[in-house]
């Protein structure tokens, strides 16, 4: 978002940006390691915290903003603002035991479908303050977690679930883009 010129300059404005939605071929990259955590990263982590609440959602990978770099935030906590999570570069270091959660995401509209993925993950990366951490998450976090560092290797939950049930929501979503239905206009029905 531009603002005016003068003091404006400085103030960071936080902008709600567009959510590209499956089959964007930009879902499908593998994004690129985040070599300078600089004000450009700051001012994209901010509109991806926005742009997460409005949806509503939990959960956002830069990817799904259309910049191809390894960032994600969440917050998964009941009262909102209060467990934000941000990473850069996130690996996932440890994984353990298996959980089934029924999976919405914010690109994959008016679906959802139960994926089997880790139960307990330990995640290593660094703050946007260039801090290291690890993060240790089980459960919905655990599941958040994965779904979000997929996406920066151009996976989406739908790429875990059966062939038959993939092709069945693309023909879905080539109908609907064949109709001419703004893909805008479904909501996802679970918002990791
Ligand atoms: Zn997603």
């Amino acid at each position: 978002m531009l603002t005016g010129s003068g003091a404006d300059d400085t103030v960071n404005t936080m902008a709600v940006r567009k959510i590209l939605k499956f089959p964007d071929p930009i879902l499908k990259e593998t994004a690129l390691v985040v070599r300078n955590i600089d004000s450009q990263v700051d001012e994209l982590v901010s509109d991806m915290l926005e742009t997460m609440y409005a949806a509503p959602g939990v959960g956002l990978a830069a990817p799904q903003l259309g910049v191809s770099e390894r960032i994600i935030v969440l917050d998964v906590g009941e009262e909102k603002g209060k467990n934000i999570i941000k990473l850069v570069n996130p690996v996932i270091a440890e994984k353990e035991g298996s959980i089934t959660w029924e999976e919405g995401c914010l690109s994959v509209v008016d679906f959802t479908e139960n994926v089997e993925r880790a139960n307990r993950i330990l995640v290593k990366g660094w703050t946007t303050d260039e801090k290291e951490i690890q993060i240790e998450a089980e459960a919905f976090l655990a599941v958040a977690l994965q779904h979000e560092i997929d996406h920066l290797d151009g996976k989406l939950f739908i790429d875990r679930i059966s062939r038959l049930k993939r092709d069945i929501y693309r023909r879905r979503v080539k109908k609907w883009i064949k109709e001419g239905v703004p893909l805008e206009d479904k909501k996802p029905t679970v918002h990791i």
